[in-house]
């Protein structure tokens, strides 16, 4: 599944959620926070460079720490565009690609990763990625065209006609030109730190949203570097993923995203800085809406299959009317994710009939 797609669905799920569960007002006071938010971290070192992507989540968050190296977390998508806003962004804080030393990556998806290769061409710099997410950068291509093979596969499969799944899948692949192999030269593990001069970063592996999402937190200063994982604005979809080398089983990824979130929840830091949008200044308030937003979606999916066995597309039909249609594979995916938790409980089960897969309640 290429990436376009998915940051393209994660508005769309957000639209889709907020009709069911209505999203937060933005009132004046939250928007002083968030100036706020984004003060601290510049003066913390930690500069914002809203990068353009054609993906419907909109601008990303690239940040330049002004530290020893000089690091860039994320570069934003593969994009003469792109390129120009972050030259632009960089040459307003008195800086070049070219003093870029250290590129730091939250995760595989384009939107962030699309410029890896273009920014360490130019720079020299040192390309730092998590070891679950470096195959996405070094061989981006063959892992898009496997992402597409199995989106399509779990589309039919779940009973998405074949003609939005044909039209879906080129979308996608209209959308690969954003993103772009590069280097990594340097495999990060969870638990690492990566020193700075002024500021030591644990990486925290947080897979759920994708596979490697990755959380940079400074204990010191109470700044954790978010990526996608959390997003104040909207809820980060996690994303259906295929079984990695030497697995039978897909991952059932929002069992392992509200496992991230818990842990993330644990943490002490008083400033969230997200992959898109705004500053998080209460970790633990926001992620608590996720978890009782997920518990109200499993619950509604429950009532559903126990009226009548139903197809994962149908079960996004019921929820999302024609959004389910347009963004299919990120619906699929929502729905998906509760149903392996419904799955794992025994209160729900898996029919089988002519390769397509329907669901029905289970008693437990
Ligand atoms: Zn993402």
């Amino acid at each position: 599944m290429p990436e376009a797609k998915s940051e393209r669905g994660e508005r769309a799920s957000a639209r889709a959620g907020a009709g069911a569960q209505g999203s937060a007002p933005r009132t004046a006071d939250t928007d002083i926070a968030h100036a706020e938010g984004w003060a601290t971290a510049e003066r913390l070192g930690i500069h914002r460079l809203a990068i353009p992507t054609p993906f419907a989540v909109g601008r990303v968050n690239v940040l330049l720490i002004d530290d020893e190296p000089l690091t860039l977390v994320d570069t934003g998508p593969n994009s003469g565009t792109s390129l120009n806003a972050l030259e632009r962004g960089l040459a307003a804080l008195g800086r070049r690609i070219e003093d870029i030393e250290l590129v730091l990556v939250t995760h595989q998806h384009i939107d962030h990763t699309g410029l890896v290769r273009i920014v360490a061409e130019r720079s020299g710099a040192e390309v730092a990625a998590l070891d679950a997410t470096a195959p996405f950068i070094e061989r981006y291509r063959e892992e898009a065209e496997a992402e597409d093979a199995f989106a399509h596969a779990m589309m039919l499969r779940h009973g998405i006609p074949s003609d939005v799944a044909t039209a879906l899948q080129s979308v996608s692949r209209s959308f690969r030109g954003w993103g772009a192999s590069g280097p990594v030269h340097r495999v990060l593990r969870d638990g690492d730190i990566v020193e700075l001069t002024q500021r030591r970063l644990r990486v925290l592996h947080r897979p759920g949203h994708s596979l490697s999402d990755t959380v940079f937190l400074d204990e010191q200063r109470g700044v954790a570097i978010l990526g996608d994982h959390l997003l104040a604005h909207i809820s980060s979809n996690p994303l259906l993923a295929r079984p990695r080398e030497g697995e039978r089983e897909r991952p059932r990824v929002l069992l392992r995203y509200l496992e991230s979130l818990s842990r993330t929840r644990e943490l002490d830091f008083a400033l969230g800085l997200p992959g898109h949008g705004e500053t998080i200044a209460d970790h633990r308030a926001l992620i608590d809406e996720r978890f009782a937003l997920h518990r109200r979606r499993g619950e509604k999916i429950r009532r559903l299959i126990a009226q009548q066995p139903r197809t994962a597309y149908e079960i996004a039909q019921e929820l999302w009317g024609n959004v389910a249609v347009t963004q299919a594979y990120l619906t699929l995916s929502e729905v998906l994710g509760h149903l392996d938790l419904l799955l794992a409980e025994g209160r729900a089960r898996e029919i089988e009939a002519d390769g397509v897969v329907r669901f029905e309640a289970a008693e437990t």
